[in-house]
């Protein structure tokens, strides 16, 4: 009340037609109050925050086999997908350069130090004002798909260098990406004209077969409609001059990439194979691609912590069905369930068996039960997961899910007053062993892993050994 009456007394007072950088600044001088935030202090208890474990080491294995599997081909990281600063930093050490969705992306990349020519804006639709900060700092690369977007670019960035984003076959995608962007083929001659009435400086194609490409052939077959517009150009006199084969491409891992899926080896198998057939001819083409989830999906896992529990009575007449209440949800990593499509199965790390050790000691019955597992928060859609077989788990106990990187944290809230997880750093820990090393009292069911994954069909991950490996442990702890 006292800030709105201040605001209120500002703004009477105010000579500057400027309102709202008055109210920023009175915000930000306003009286402070010692309050309790919901973001923890020092001193704050939060042994059942869920925890973000990140292994760079699996960023740096990822971008050795994109070398080894496209290596004519120029990764732009699309930051969009996780722009955590380590991941950044690594793939900037790595030398891969950066797909920036917005002028906030931008600001986040340059500010690392990374020169304007290693970025591109690919937003084929983007606010003027982030158009003008492009111009301000020298990002020149970047993607269109229309008419309106060319006539934005001549009045506010006429130097810029545009890459014309066709639409791609993306029935295939997880994710759809061409139901917003890319322009058909039948209208690409009108746009090539357009760019050229403007005397705009084309110099290249771009597509998006869709995130969670599931079709290798989606990629031949988009580059073969790439194709198709270079010729187009070439006819009205333009040389294009660089490639852009998108993203899409399969963050799991290949070890562990269920058969059925198509791998990033297919992926880069058929691609490789259309480059030659279509743009063999071109040798000084620059061909390029914004890979996100390839990087960061198998880069994380999750472990959130049971914060409370119910059903589990085994009274007769109760309803036989345990509903678990864990420290993360739909509003916040788990919004890739939604936005994102994701499935995700947990595995649960039990208390310690050995009483002498753990004076909470409970004796888990490792009986499956039907269960569910909900978010934190007050809202009934916070649902991980409405029919889950697990053992029997308690009030602080852990569950971890694997492959939690791509389109996760970037898009979390924290709705309810509930905290994003706290992210620690590892490089070649096993995902696990790392938890465990943070998590007391918890060991991972080894002993009946195998009984468990086969009662799970397989979901659970059942390979975790406590490797003892000297340089895998937890690096650097932050938020
Ligand atoms: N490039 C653009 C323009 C995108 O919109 C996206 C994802 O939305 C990506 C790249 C990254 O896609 P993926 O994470 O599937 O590789």
């Amino acid at each position: 009340q006292a800030l709105r009456q201040i605001i209120r007394q500002q703004a009477c007072n105010s000579s500057s037609p400027d309102r709202g950088t008055d109210l920023n600044l009175l915000v930000n001088k306003a009286p402070t109050c010692q309050s309790r935030t919901a973001e923890p202090t020092e001193d704050d208890d939060d042994t059942d925050r869920a925890i973000f474990l990140l292994d760079l080491a699996q960023v740096v294995r990822q971008q050795r086999r994109f070398e080894r599997q496209l290596p004519n081909v120029q990764p732009f990281y699309a930051v969009k997908c996780n722009p955590d600063p380590h991941i950044l930093r690594a793939l900037d050490a790595l030398g891969v350069n950066f797909d920036c969705a917005s002028k906030g992306e931008m600001a986040q990349v340059l500010d690392m130090g990374v020169a304007p020519e290693r970025i591109i804006f690919a937003n084929p639709c983007k606010p003027i004002s982030h158009l003008r900060a492009a111009r301000r700092w020298g990002v020149q690369l970047m993607t269109f798909d229309n008419e309106d977007e060319l006539d934005k670019i001549h009045v506010h960035y006429p130097e810029a260098q545009l890459v014309l984003r066709v639409l791609a076959d993306d029935s295939s995608a997880v994710c759809r990406l061409g139901l917003k962007f890319g322009a058909p083929l039948s209208v690409v001659p009108r746009l090539l004209r357009r760019a050229l009435e403007l005397d705009l400086n084309l110099v290249g194609v771009s597509f998006h077969v869709g995130s969670g490409c599931t079709d290798a052939n989606a990629f031949a077959d988009a580059v073969h409609r790439a194709r198709q517009v270079f010729d187009m150009a070439t006819e009205l006199g333009v040389c294009l001059k660089i490639l852009d084969v998108g993203g899409g491409f399969p963050g799991a891992d290949e070890t562990s990439t269920n058969s059925k899926d198509v791998t990033f080896a297919d992926i880069a198998h058929h691609l490789r194979q259309a480059l030659q057939r279509h743009f063999g001819h071109l040798p000084d083409l620059t061909i390029m691609a914004e890979p996100g989830r390839f990087y960061a999906h198998s880069a994380v896992t999750l472990a959130v912590n049971v914060i409370a529990r119910r059903g589990a009575s085994g009274r007769p007449g109760e309803e036989d069905h345990v509903r678990y209440y864990v420290s993360d949800g739909v509003y916040g990593s788990f919004n890739c369930l939604l936005f994102d499509h994701a499935s995700v199965r947990g595995l649960p790390l039990l208390r310690a068996a050995d009483a002498d050790h753990d004076p909470n000691h409970v004796d888990h019955d490792l009986k499956l039960h039907a269960s569910s597992v909900w978010g934190p928060t007050c809202d009934s859609l916070d649902c991980i997961a409405r029919e889950a077989q697990l053992p029997l788990l308690e009030v602080g106990d852990w569950l971890v899910y694997h492959d939690m990187g791509a389109y996760t944290a970037c898009a979390a809230s924290t709705f309810n007053g509930f905290v994003r997880p706290r992210c620690y750093y590892t490089f070649g820990a096993d995902p696990i062993d790392a938890v465990l090393e943070m998590l007391p009292n918890t060991f991972p069911l080894h002993g009946h892993l195998m009984q468990l994954a086969a009662a799970m069909q397989g979901a659970i991950v059942a390979t975790s050994t406590i490797t003892g490996r000297p340089d895998a442990h937890v690096l650097v702890e932050g938020d």
